[in-house]
């Protein structure tokens, strides 16, 4: 089931979330997660780096059993730009076959990176594949993906904060900001 989509205000002002906004989110993801998981034992994938805070903050909230890996891709570089090329830089440490997984993705831009992700976990033969992404900017999208649990939908403004780089500096801001 798909989870019902919270808009920020468009336009070309600045995106701003705080910590207050992001985890009351999460908590409203989480209670979605454990109502749609009800008897299972979900595992939770995050994508690093950019996902690392929302992943913990997610699976604290969820408050039922479940399992977690990591796993690791690189298509951005130092640049704000995405170059398409999308490179597995750490891969899974437990196998996923029969599991009911669940990516954990920090922002949804053209795509590219989520849609070769799927494609890689799918051929690993999951019970079932879900997405949960922070943030999504639509307008950017190159290829469709699917977004099970969507936190944010962002106007197209380079973000970071809250686990989200710029020129790696900044993930540990416990708020996210478009603004220099
Ligand atoms: P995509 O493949 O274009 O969808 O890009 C996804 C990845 O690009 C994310 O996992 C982020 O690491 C990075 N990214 C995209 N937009 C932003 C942004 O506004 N701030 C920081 N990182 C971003």
């Amino acid at each position: 089931m798909t989870f019902s989509q919270q808009y920020l205000q468009p336009g070309d002002g600045p995106v701003q979330i705080s910590e207050k906004e992001l985890l009351s989110r999460i908590k409203e993801l989480a209670q979605q997660i454990r109502s749609d998981y009800t008897g299972q034992m979900p595992h939770l994938i995050c994508l690093l780096n950019g996902a690392f805070l929302f992943h913990a903050d997610l699976v604290r909230a969820l408050d039922m059993p479940a399992t977690v890996d990591f796993l690791q891709t690189s298509s951005y570089g130092a640049g704000q730009q995405s170059s398409g090329e999308v490179r597995l830089v750490k891969d899974l440490s437990f196998p996923i076959h029969d599991r009911h997984v669940i990516l954990i993705e920090d922002i949804i831009d053209t795509g590219l990176t989520m849609d070769y992700i799927l494609r890689y976990l799918q051929e690993r033969g999951p019970a079932s594949l879900k997405v949960a992404s922070l943030l999504s900017k639509p307008s950017r999208r190159k290829v469709e993906v699917p977004i099970d649990y969507l936190g944010f939908t962002i106007p197209d403004a380079f973000v970071f904060g809250y686990g989200l780089d710029r020129n790696q500096q900044d993930r540990n801001m416990s708020f996210i900001s478009s603004q220099k």
